[in-house]
């Protein structure tokens, strides 16, 4: 038997090109399974080369990468990105719904675009893209889908009404979901991170860091490789008899 966790397998990563989806994409490809990096296009940032360099490190460690382009938000061109995966490497075992923004604002002052915004990539983006693998996963009787939550689904925090809702929303998604499909072979969890070091936390104020860390029983962030780490688990076969589940890797800032 291989002792590499992910041997043969392929997986589509949304949001892959950095941070936490970079780190899941390098840890599953050093686990034996092709990736495809998604990435979106974003203006005054050139996120295809941060994608292409995502793939490099791929093939660096012998793994097959594609880049595919697609804003979560648009249905349409995540049914083509799936299409172009499973064209591509003739299959997708896995589906991780990392991709993910903050519009951070408390409520008072909340314009609906920051709510919209934040909903529909967080929360509806992984319902495209779901909707868009559940059907080839539900004919070969096999899957993995992980969406990546937060703990702030789990405790709240002052300013991200909107993020809060999202990352709460991916977990009752998950729960449905998973009952759905849980007689054909495919489970369906989440990872709640807590505060991990990325550019997403590198743009929280130094004094409002300052307060956090010292409320992480563990005292410090976590890496991105922290979260790799429970995908890996959560798409191995050592996770076959879990489902519905919400792994928390937090250093214990949400019992
Ligand atoms: P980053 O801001 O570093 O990365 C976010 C990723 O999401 C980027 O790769 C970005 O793609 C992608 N993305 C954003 N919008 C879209 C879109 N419309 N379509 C496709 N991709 C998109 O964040 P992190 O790595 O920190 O976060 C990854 C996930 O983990 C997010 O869902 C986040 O909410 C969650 N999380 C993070 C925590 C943290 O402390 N860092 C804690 C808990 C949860 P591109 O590079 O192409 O712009």
């Amino acid at each position: 038997m291989s002792s590499l966790a992910l041997e043969g397998k392929s997986a589509l990563i949304t949001g892959a090109s950095r941070g936490i989806g970079k780190a899941i994409a390098l840890r599953f490809a050093a686990e034996g399974c092709d990736i495809a990096v998604n990435y979106v296009t974003e203006a005054g940032r050139d996120n295809a080369a941060e994608a292409a360099q995502t793939a490099e490190e791929i093939g660096g460690l012998g793994r097959q990468a594609l880049c595919v382009e697609a804003d979560v938000t648009d249905p349409l061109a995540v049914e083509a990105m799936v299409a172009n995966v499973i064209k591509t490497f003739g299959k997708l075992d896995i589906l991780v719904n990392n991709a993910g923004i903050t519009r951070d604002r408390t409520l008072k002052k909340l314009a609906k675009e920051d709510w919209d915004s934040v909903i529909a990539v967080n929360l509806t983006g992984a319902f495209h893209c779901a909707r868009a693998v559940i059907e080839h996963m539900r004919e070969r009787q096999y899957g993995r889908i992980i969406s990546i939550s937060s703990v702030i689904a789990q405790m709240g925090n002052i300013g991200q009404t909107n993020y809060a809702a999202s990352k709460a929303g991916l977990i009752g998604f998950t729960k449905s979901l998973a009952r759905e499909v849980a007689r054909r072979g495919i489970t369906v969890n989440v990872i709640a991170p807590g505060f991990i070091a990325t550019e997403m936390t590198q743009a929280i104020l130094p004094d409002i860091m300052a307060q956090i860390v010292p409320t992480i029983p563990m005292g410090y962030l976590g890496q991105p490789e922290d979260v790799a780490n429970a995908a890996v688990f959560l798409a191995s076969a050592e996770a076959s008899y879990i489902t519905g589940q919400v792994l928390s890797v937090n250093g214990g800032l949400y019992m």
